[in-house]
């Protein structure tokens, strides 16, 4: 599977036509060389056929997208997001209250460091790196924020040092500096009321948002 994506990456390119001849006399002697370029596609990659696309002869295929660097160990790990069901998926977020576990942000709300992008909510795995073959459970995942889940997160954020956070923390009032405290100590952030009808709030599709808006505001003016 690595294989092939190199091979599509450099001598195909996004959006090219390769032939399924083209694929085979790449991989001499490599048996169901489809199937592993399949492989692909639980990792972002969009390869079409002729079903998917009408110009498409029924030898040619087309690599519309390019997805994660499966080559990079690190990047085929956190990527393997598609191997979770969307029923997995779904119980996750339910469970996890439809935010993020890491940051908090729920979905549709915007970021603070970049007002123009909104949340949208993805499974993480808990263990990168670490999950087994198949279907995936929901305790093996939790939800996570696109940026929280980015690949390779880790290795590019300029997080702030332990002494910077310290001046942070300093300056919060005593109800705050307890609040924290409280936080760190059960090692996760506990919702109150608001917040969990907030993020279910953010789950109703945009007329019946309209609708509790309505509604709220009629009661409050
Ligand atoms: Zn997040």
């Amino acid at each position: 599977m690595i294989r092939a994506a190199i091979w599509l990456a450099t001598e195909v390119g996004e959006g090219k036509t390769f032939t399924k001849q083209q694929l085979r006399d790449a991989f001499p002697g490599v048996e169901q060389i489809d199937r592993r370029m399949r492989d692909l596609r639980p990792y972002g990659w969009v390869i079409h056929d002729y079903k998917q696309n009408d110009n498409l002869k029924p030898n040619e295929l087309q690599l519309v997208k390019i997805g994660a660097r499966v080559w990079i160990p690190e990047e085929r790990a956190q990527n393997q997001v598609s191997t979770i069901s969307a029923r997995v998926r779904a119980e996750a977020f339910a469970r996890d209250n439809h935010q993020c576990t890491r940051c908090g942000i729920a979905a549709g709300e915007p970021f603070d460091e970049n007002p123009a992008v909104v949340a949208r909510l993805t499974a993480a795995h808990i263990y990168p790196g670490m999950h087994s073959e198949g279907e995936v459970s929901v305790d093996e995942v939790v939800t996570a924020c696109q940026i929280c889940n980015e690949p390779l997160r880790q290795h590019t954020a300029n997080y702030l040092n332990g002494e910077q956070v310290w001046e942070k923390i300093k300056d919060l009032g005593v109800a705050d500096k307890q609040k924290l405290r409280q936080w760190i100590e059960l090692g996760r952030r506990p919702q109150s009321q608001l917040d969990r009808i907030w993020a279910q709030y953010r789950q109703l599709p945009g007329v019946e948002r309209e609708d509790v808006l309505a509604r709220l505001r009629k009661l409050l003016d």
